[in-house]
């Protein structure tokens, strides 16, 4: 069947940044969509639609079509003490409500620099500021369940998932 909404649309993708270095790729872990639910990135959606199993596409996204500018307001630094004495290690993250009770709203901080006396924290996705390039093959069209139209996200199998449900 061709992309349509409410198709669950399953894929392969990989995702380059501008000089063509790759960030991410699903490798052998499935992905996939329900088409119109808009929780995929804008033009991904409409790059796919009325396509078929077996279609390949690049999409080439801005960062404002993506994960937006990097902000520098998002870069913070903190005392160390303010941890009280928990390990802390580059790359690790903290998930901080920004002060609505909103999941939407946290923000993931990220560490980027660790000194004896100061952390500092990057509130941004690390894709920010990024043009990010997507190759993409659709696996496989079907039409999506009525439990997985209500989740507004694809079953793979009932043991895969189950922590998404
Ligand atoms: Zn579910």
């Amino acid at each position: 069947m061709k992309i349509i909404n409410n198709a669950a649309v399953i894929f392969n993708y990989t995702i380059k940044d501008e000089t063509g270095t790759m960030l991410e790729s699903n490798a052998n872990e499935k992905v996939g969509y329900i088409h119109g639910s808009g929780t995929t990135l804008p033009g991904f959606e409409s790059a796919l639609e009325g396509k078929d199993a077996g279609y390949t596409t690049t999409i080439v996204l801005s960062p404002e079509h993506a994960f937006g500018d990097h902000d520098e307001s998002l870069i913070i630094h903190v005392p160390i003490s303010d941890f009280h004495g928990q390990e802390l290690s580059l790359d690790m993250e903290f998930v901080m409500e920004d002060g609505q009770a909103d999941e939407a709203n946290s923000i993931v901080w990220r560490i980027t620099e660790l000194t004896e006396e100061t952390v500092t924290l990057d509130g941004n996705h690390p894709y920010a500021g990024k043009t990010l390039t997507f190759d993409i093959e659709v696996k496989e069209v079907r039409v999506a369940s009525e439990e997985e139209l209500e989740h507004g996200h694809i079953h793979f199998d009932d043991f895969d998932n189950l922590s998404e449900h």
